[in-house]
């Protein structure tokens, strides 16, 4: 049976680390907490995402530029955009365990419990009901699983309250008063409730007396709004126009799990594009249909992603929106569409003195610019494709395979070459198609152990095609191709080899499905 949920996960885990996609950053000293080392095939694969994501917005859309803007910024950078002030999250400590939690967390996975209460009175009720049971009714009318969803929305409703006016003491209450123990101590030994920021600081300069503490930056975007004029100007850009980029961002989050979904050091792949003021919600509805056409077009299974709408809304946004992906784990936060005003132009606008203003030709005036921005995470990203490719597959013959049907353009490795056997000139033949065809793809040339075994390697990396030389090769220059998804196999000239890995590989075919 197909796994699922956390037995899923794990396999996918484990298969990433023996199979060189992801390693634990420092492993031999036990490894560093939410920090990871993307290995020979996951650092192709993250590349191939990354420069997909790029060309999507800068080769398929006149208007948009690329930049890359360096981590250090200048310390200010971070008090106009609110993050030195207002980047916390709030934690708690737990006095018997000694360990940390974040508050909010401790009191939503008290609310997954009683979810999960009536999810069990709803599985009891079907079993009795059978057939003839109304799943929506019963959880409209049973009394008891009306009075655990009022219990959800009273702890939801104290719990929102609590972080808007920055009450720590009543969330810290919330949590005795809900009886909420510590996972390891299982004790209520509880400390106060502080913020903490999440911003990692470093120090520039060699001696201390004159040395600047400095932030690795926690998002890319400021990096674009500090040059938002010198890109415009220089590349005469006309709004709307947008400003992307890709780059490591730095948080230091408290509660860090879920493998590479929640990391201290990230990849983000931002794009802030500028809008003349009072536009800018028609452009947030376009880049929200956009942002989900490319996702659907890497052709994930149906189902896989769905909007969550801001109801609540950061003080900088005026709509907000997450495309969520059904994780192994549930369905998860993977990019977020913002429309950030003017907010942060204005702050740098403040701060720096200097004016950020676009001069429009047409209305013959200046303003500072709308902004409407796609922020995504590559690690989120990688994980999402990982998982929806993950298989494992029962065959024909009782055998099992575990295949990552990754798309093809993205596959680490395109083609293998496999000589037969390792003599009778079949291994000189391979090597002369490896020649043929690793400039233009990466290949692998693989000769040892059965050819089973082989296939079997490349499926779990995601080869999408095995190329496999035997004595028929030597006599007509013909060769076996063998495609990944549906294990067949055909004979092809080695002379059309590279053409059609080349068809079937190739990115430009994906951005025109855009
Ligand atoms: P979350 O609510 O999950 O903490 P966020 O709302 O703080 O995320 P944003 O600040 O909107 O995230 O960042 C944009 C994107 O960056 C997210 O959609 C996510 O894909 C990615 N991202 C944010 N934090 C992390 C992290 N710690 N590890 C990996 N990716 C992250």
């Amino acid at each position: 049976m197909a796994k699922t949920g956390e037995d899923l996960f794990k396999n996918i885990v484990s298969h990433c680390k023996e199979y060189g996609f992801i390693f634990q950053s420092s492993e031999i000293y036990d490894g560093l907490a939410a920090v990871y080392d993307y290995g020979q095939y996951g650092s192709t694969l993250k590349n191939n995402i990354r420069d997909f994501w790029m060309r999507s917005m800068v080769q398929v859309n006149e208007n948009i530029v690329g930049i890359d803007s360096a981590i250090f910024m200048h310390p200010t950078t971070w008090k106009a955009s609110g993050h030195v002030d207002a980047f916390n999250d709030p934690l708690i400590d737990n006095k018997d365990s000694k360990k940390r939690y974040r508050a909010d967390v401790l009191i939503e996975d008290h609310i997954a419990k009683i979810e999960g209460k009536i999810d069990k009175e709803v599985a009891k009720a079907a079993k009795r009901f059978g057939d003839s049971f109304d799943r929506d009714q019963f959880i409209a009318t049973n009394t008891r699983v009306l009075e655990y969803h009022n219990k959800i929305i009273e702890i939801q409703n104290s719990m929102r309250t609590s972080l808007d006016s920055g009450d720590l003491e009543a969330l810290r209450q919330l949590i005795l008063d809900l009886e909420i123990v510590c996972p390891v101590s299982g004790s209520r030994n509880w400390t106060e409730v502080r913020q903490f920021n999440l911003m990692f600081s470093t120090q520039m300069g060699s001696v201390s007396e004159d040395s600047n503490t400095l932030y690795l930056r926690p998002e890319t975007a400021q990096g674009i709004f500090v040059n938002f004029l010198n890109v415009q100007k220089t590349g005469r850009m006309k709004i709307p126009f947008g400003i992307a980029q890709t780059g490591k961002a730095f948080r230091n989050e408290i509660v860090a799990r879920q493998f590479i979904f929640r990391m201290r050091e990230f990849e983000q792949m931002e794009m802030q594009f500028f809008v003349k003021p009072g536009t800018e919600l028609d452009w947030y509805q376009f880049w929200k249909d956009k942002r989900m056409a490319w996702h659907r077009a890497l052709g994930f299974k149906a189902g896989k992603h769905r909007y969550h709408d801001h109801i609540k809304l950061a003080h900088y946004a005026n709509a907000a929106c997450d495309i969520e992906f059904e994780f192994p784990f549930g369905f998860k936060e993977l990019e977020g569409i913002h429309s950030r005003t003017d907010f942060d132009l204005k702050a740098h606008e403040k701060y720096s003195g200097k004016k950020l203003q676009y001069f429009d030709p047409e209305l013959n005036e200046s303003y500072v610019p709308y902004v409407v921005e796609t922020s995504i995470g590559l690690d989120r990203m990688f994980l999402a494709i990982l998982s929806d490719a993950y298989a494992e597959e029962q065959l024909e013959d009782g055998s099992e395979r575990v295949v990552l049907n990754l798309p093809a353009f993205l596959s680490p490795v395109k083609v293998a070459v496999l000589p037969l056997i390792k003599k009778d000139g079949l291994p000189e033949k391979a090597r002369e198609l490896m020649d043929n065809l690793k400039y233009d793809h990466l290949c692998q040339y693989d000769e040892k152990d059965s050819i089973g075994k082989r296939y079997r390697r490349q499926d779990a990396i995601g080869t999408p095609f095995c190329i496999t030389v035997d004595h028929q090769t030597l006599e007509d220059g013909t060769v076996t191709i063998r495609y990944r998804d549906n294990m067949n196999q055909e004979r092809i000239a080695s002379s059309n080899v590279n053409d059609i890995v080349k068809e079937k590989v190739s990115i430009s075919k994906a951005l025109q499905q855009l």
